[in-house]
């Protein structure tokens, strides 16, 4: 048996427990329900902070919203010392409703005219990727006469002199080497926008080449000074991560197994010989393994303090020591990391059937509602409420009438068959796996989303617009 087994924090763990809870509200608002847990989130902020502690830094956590659209997770993180990081008009409205307050959002994204002026209306910091974008921000402040507005400049594309790191082409921020554009339209109009730093977001877990970019922005900022500019503030953006997965060894094992499946030297573990990226040419591997490092050995806020104590490239010293002595702010963008373990995906179990040797079974969801393998995350589902019985490898199918609607393109591994009506609950789903691609294909419904929450000592549930941080709520008189 290949099995992938979840690592699960307490509060997940408690709440697999209630199976009868889930059981009910699965029953009562469909297959599949999303479940947040918004208490999670508390020592995710916690764990980023005691990193800043520990190199003397200070300055701002902003959640990346687009990790998770629900109100829930966003009004708890209020509730905390955290900022958010919106990437939309829609984002921005909903976190000055969720008691953000102007201070602690920072506007990042593509952005249009409207998300430019209610950004600059209630004095939110704008991360800008262009020379362009700063152009038309100081415009609109001039002609809606705006009172001047806190511009970060997201840079990209660093460059070393040393060991060449690759770094991957972004279609977001200021090539560095022009970084020189954007300061002219900066310092042409420091009537309309003050900056306030730079800033960079890879999306890649390289911790080599994340420091080249951090070096990068410390350059920057250097540069920023000598040219008579009082930027204060350096944005590491996001990309800490999250370890999905309990075992290291069950992840070694699984993904040379699944090697050997690909050059057909076993039976194959994945649905029509699907390879995640391998594939085997006269006998050799090639290709390469496109899926996310499920298990990670360091990840979230552990991930910042690897980078933190890590050496710049060409000055050879800790950045978290170069950043201290400019006393500059650190500010972080996280989104995955910071939503983890604060949700799962629950859905039933419609039916099972063998079919060649092969065992099927059907969710009421589909490969949308959990988008585990559209992000390369291979992880199992637990089944709710079986005691271990007789181990089984099964593929999980979707509910719509597509060929490629399969929940795992990969046999995951049970430990016991699963049975119509069963539960299955996708553990550490909150972070981009819940709704960033659901849809209403072939009619079928949306997830219902839920905050379940421990208040008084017992399990309460709301819808997750329903949800605000102020429970128990209050007593009748
Ligand atoms: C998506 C994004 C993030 C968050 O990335 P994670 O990998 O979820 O931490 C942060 N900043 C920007 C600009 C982003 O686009």
């Amino acid at each position: 048996m290949l099995f992938l087994t979840p690592r699960t924090g307490p509060l997940t763990q408690a709440v697999l427990d209630q199976g009868e809870l889930l059981r009910q509200l699965v029953d009562g608002l469909g297959s599949p329900v999303g479940v947040v847990l918004p208490q999670a989130v508390h020592a995710n902020v916690a764990a980023f902070r005691e990193v800043y502690r520990r190199h003397h830094l200070s300055g701002r956590i902003h959640f990346a919203h687009k990790a998770n659209r629900s109100s829930a997770l966003l009004r708890e993180l209020a509730a905390t010392e955290a900022g958010v990081d919106v990437a939309s008009l829609g984002e921005l409205q909903h976190a000055l409703g969720a008691g953000f307050t102007p201070g602690r959002i920072m506007a990042t994204g593509p952005k249009d005219h409207a998300y430019l002026w209610l950004a600059a209306r209630t004095g939110v910091t704008v991360n800008a990727d262009s020379a362009a974008e700063l152009e038309e921000l100081a415009a609109l402040v001039t002609a809606h006469r705006l009172p001047r507005v806190r511009v970060m400049v997201r840079l990209s594309g660093f460059e070393t002199t040393g060991v060449r790191v690759m770094s991957r082409r972004s279609r977001f921020g200021v090539p560095a080497a022009t970084l020189d554009s954007a300061l002219d339209v900066v310092r042409k109009r420091e009537q309309q926008l003050e900056l306030t730093g730079v800033a960079y977001h890879l999306d890649t877990v390289a911790v080599a080449e994340k420091a080249v970019a951090l070096e990068g922005c410390l350059a920057a900022l250097e540069h920023c000074r000598s040219l008579g500019l009082r930027p204060w503030t350096l944005d590491a953006g996001g990309g800490f991560g999250i370890g999905y997965l309990a075992d290291e060894g069950e992840w070694e094992r699984y993904t040379s197994e699944l090697a050997q499946a690909v050059l057909g030297n076993r039976p194959p573990l994945t649905w029509n010989g699907y390879g995640y990226g391998l594939r085997a040419e006269s006998g050799i591997l090639r290709g390469s393994l496109a899926l996310y490092p499920a298990y990670r050995e360091v990840s979230g806020a552990a991930y910042l303090d690897r980078l933190l104590g890590a050496d710049a490239p060409e000055r050879r010293r800790p950045l978290g020591t170069m950043l201290l002595d400019h006393m500059y702010d650190l500010d972080v963008e996280p989104g995955r990391a910071l939503l983890d373990q604060c949700g799962l995906v629950v859905a039933r179990v419609v039916e099972v059937r063998d079919d060649g040797g092969d065992v099927l079974v059907r969710l009421a969801m589909n490969a949308r509602d959990v988008s585990l393998e559209e992000h390369g995350v291979l992880m199992d589902p637990v089944l709710i409420g079986r005691t271990p019985h007789e181990p089984a490898g099964v593929y999980l199918l979707g509910n719509l009438c597509l060929e490629s609607d399969l929940i795992t393109r990969r046999k995951v591994f049970l430990p016991a068959r699963p049975q119509v009506g069963d539960l299955l609950a996708f553990v550490n789903a909150a972070g981009y796996f819940m709704d960033l691609t659901a849809n209403t294909a072939l009619h079928q419904p949306l997830a219902r989303k839920v905050a379940v929450f421990r208040a008084g000592g017992s399990w309460h549930w709301s819808l997750d617009e329903q949800y605000w941080p102020i429970h128990p709520p209050p007593e009748p008189p």
